[in-house]
């Protein structure tokens, strides 16, 4: 059943999908999903300048990976379509008709140039800028003499003195002056709706309920609220969320790190975890988990409780649950994710033995933090990609480790039968005949079979590895002077 909430995520597409936007997308989601509501996808691209296809194209991308499938939006019509700006142009030149018609706009012709000096006086003087009204009183034939001139006007909203109040779902009670408001434009000189003006268009005739978004937005709500005002439309209700902030506290940007939802999925982070990290920025489970699976934050969420303080943009804690999520996989979708990144290092996949990958990866996962790690281990496995790092061979060097090497290349090559098959069974094996215990067999034993100082659990690795490449690699060890 679904009820009549329809909420929607209207992202401007004018680059990558950023992690903060990707979680105003996750809220929206959890919020329709919550109240069995409507999850609208709307496309702003009014900016034909910045908009492109191709950025369309990866924020759908980046959009479906995370698991927030819309239920109208671009793709998938629904009755109030369509969902992109660009092709809802003549809706909004009506309703800017109708508002100039019954007197609520007005021609303004006031240069870049103007706008710019009043703007600078106004700070000068230490007042906030904004419109300053002058093309309110233009007469009729001054407006024909500069429209015949070839000047193009944009359309400007009258604002007039009030107050204007709303009630935020997370900052409760909002008041704002209207006086404090510049007559705004509505439509651009080139015909393009404003943002403020597509906008409300658009949530009132798309019928969205509740219009939750970004702090950032706040100072356009009284802006759009005017608006529903002049056209007798009732107003949404809102929530404004704060937005996330780096480390140092100021608004989360590349100097951060990454902040594209591409750049986390190509470096191996897991739809889940990111969802799951995104939706603890600034709200958290009544039952006080921290690892929340999609489907049981649905059950829980409440736009109330998301805080009302911006929360702080934590990159330990995402590769925590990324870690969390990976060892939670089962083998057919974490083969999926990690294939990938091996085909991408050159190995061959078809030619490779599933069930002997299935098994390299069930122990790799113990040690991954994001996928493309795996790319650092496959030397372990693959011929072609094994080498001696520089801790290894320093270790490899010791004319104890190499002793113990020799004892434990003399163990194998005695014993015939494949001792290897019950990997619990060869450590202590080994321990037994060479007469080396713990760390001073392991340490040499790794670095010269694996070359890496560190890595996945030995007992489990060396069954995979077999006794003949075992054999082989410790006489390369053995090799290095
Ligand atoms: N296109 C706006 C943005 O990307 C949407 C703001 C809104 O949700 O109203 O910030």
């Amino acid at each position: 059943m679904t009820s009549n909430v329809r909420v929607r995520f209207a992202p401007a597409p004018t680059g990558l999908l950023h992690i903060g936007n990707a979680r105003t997308a996750l809220f929206n989601f959890l919020f329709a999903k919550r109240h069995q509501g409507t999850f609208v996808l709307r496309i702003e691209d009014t900016d034909l300048e910045r908009s492109t296809d191709a950025s369309i194209d990866r924020i759908i991308e980046d959009l479906k990976w995370l698991g927030m499938i819309w239920d109208e939006g671009p793709n998938q019509d629904g009755p109030e379509g369509p969902y992109r700006q660009s092709q809802r142009l003549s809706i909004y030149q009506e309703f800017a008709d109708r508002l100039f018609q019954e007197g609520k706009s007005y021609k303004c012709f006031c240069s870049e140039e103007r706008l710019e000096k009043l703007r600078k006086e106004q700070l000068s003087k230490g007042r906030m800028p904004r419109y300053d009204g002058r093309c309110r009183s233009l007469t009729q034939g001054e407006i024909a003499k500069m429209e015949s001139s070839g000047l193009h006007p944009v359309l400007r909203f009258h604002v007039g003195s009030g107050s204007i109040h709303f009630d935020d779902l997370i900052h409760g009670k909002m008041n704002f002056d209207s006086g404090g408001i510049g007559d705004f434009i509505i439509v651009r000189s080139d015909g393009m709706a404003s943002y403020n003006f597509a906008c409300v268009m658009d949530d009132h005739l798309m019928r969205i309920t509740h219009v939750i978004r970004g702090e950032d937005h706040l100072s356009n709500t009284p802006r759009q609220i005017l608006l529903y005002q002049a056209l007798a439309w009732e107003p949404p209700v809102f929530a404004h969320h704060p937005l996330i902030l780096g480390p140092d506290r100021s608004p989360l940007s590349k100097r951060h790190g990454a902040t594209a939802v591409s750049q986390y999925r190509d470096e191996g982070f897991l739809p889940e975890a990111l969802q799951n990290y995104l939706i603890l920025l600034g709200w958290s489970s009544p039952s006080g988990k921290e690892t929340l699976p999609l489907n049981k934050t649905v059950e829980e969420f409440s736009i109330q409780d998301i805080s009302r303080s911006a929360p702080i943009y934590n990159r330990k804690k995402l590769e925590w649950l990324n870690s969390y999520y990976i060892r939670e996989k089962e083998e057919g979708p974490l083969a999926e994710a990690l294939v990938p990144y091996l085909e991408k290092a050159g190995i061959q996949i078809d030619q490779i033995d599933r069930q002997w990958l299935n098994q390299i990866f069930g122990i790799l996962k113990e040690n991954l933090v994001v996928l493309s790690q795996v790319q650092e281990y496959l030397g372990i496995f693959f011929d072609e990609k094994f080498f001696f790092e520089e801790g290894a061979q320093t270790l490899l060097s010791d004319p104890k480790n190499r002793e113990t090497l020799r004892s434990v290349l003399k163990v194998l090559e005695d014993s015939q039968e494949t001792t290897l098959d019950e990997p619990s069974s060869l450590l202590p094996q080994l321990e037994k005949k060479t007469e080396c215990k713990g760390k001073d067999l392991y340490a040499p034993l790794r670095a010269a079979v694996t070359g890496k100082t560190k890595g996945p659990e030995l007992v489990k690795t060396l069954p995979l590895l077999g006794r003949e490449r075992i054999i082989r690699r410790i006489k390369m060890a053995l090799e290095i002077s």
